[in-house]
């Protein structure tokens, strides 16, 4: 079966409850577009609210604890983000991994406690600027693919998000050579270990995607949707991704 395009909008450390009039937008306006899944990850302080404001609807979170409970102070449990309705988790962010200090096996662990809550998985991997300089990228991605990807789930469950480090946020994005070369290599290692499973799984090229570049980007071969940090933010800028996939899978 043919793998549905998934856009998913990573709001970091931005929204207020204000934000929650935004997300029910950017949903209304994706309903125009139902060959695509749509989920947003905002702040944990918004997960319950958003979910609670948009029935149906995939809202997620952007980290969480491996373990289930514990004196972990400041930290988020899986089953606490599937308890106030999250039904997706992100781990894995360059952002989590630089600033945070986190392992292959930290967001190997993290991910299978958010499937273990029975949420959704988007696994994060991706090169920094000198690693893609030296002409070691995916020599890089594909070791954290080894190390990161549980051995376990259900294929539709955990999807993989290839984001060059030097890519977020800062305009810049891979040639479509190097994003297809990029994906086609993940889908192979992740062939090698799973089998046919693998055509099962999403790989989501994210880095810069906008509305003027989704077209392409999407269009690159084994790219399955988009993770979208900036432009996730209002529906001005987020749908024209949404349609742009849209367009891509009709
Ligand atoms: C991200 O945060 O995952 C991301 C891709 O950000 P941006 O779209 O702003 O580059």
């Amino acid at each position: 079966m043919a793998r549905r395009k998934y856009v998913v909008g990573n709001w970091k450390m931005n929204g207020l409850s204000a934000s929650i009039a935004e997300a029910q937008a950017i949903f209304a306006e994706a309903q125009s577009h139902a060959s695509v899944d749509v989920a947003i990850c905002p702040p944990f302080t918004l997960v319950g609210a958003l979910a609670a404001a948009v029935p149906g609807k995939a809202i997620g979170g952007q980290d969480c604890h491996s373990a289930a409970s514990g004196a972990f102070t400041g930290s988020v449990a899986a089953p606490m983000l599937a308890d106030v309705g999250a039904t997706v988790v992100i781990v894995g962010h360059s952002e989590r991994r630089e600033a945070f200090g986190e392992s292959d096996d930290d967001v190997r662990a993290k991910a299978e406690a958010g499937l273990a809550a029975g949420l959704s998985v988007i696994l994060c991997v991706g090169e920094p600027r000198a690693i893609r300089e030296s002409g070691g990228a995916i020599g890089h991605v594909l070791a954290q693919i080894a190390g990161s990807v549980p051995d376990a789930f259900d294929p539709q469950r955990l999807a993989i998000a290839y984001e060059p480090i030097w890519a977020i946020g800062t305009g810049l994005v891979p040639t479509l050579a190097d994003v297809a070369a990029m994906h086609g290599a993940i889908r192979g290692a992740l062939t090698a270990r799973f089998g046919g499973a693998a055509q099962d799984m999403r790989i989501l090229y994210g880095g810069s995607v906008n509305g003027d570049n989704a077209a392409e980007l999407l269009g690159a071969d084994d790219v399955d949707g988009a993770l979208v940090g900036g432009a996730s933010l209002t529906a001005a800028k987020f749908v024209p991704i949404i349609a742009a996939a849209d367009a891509l899978a009709g």
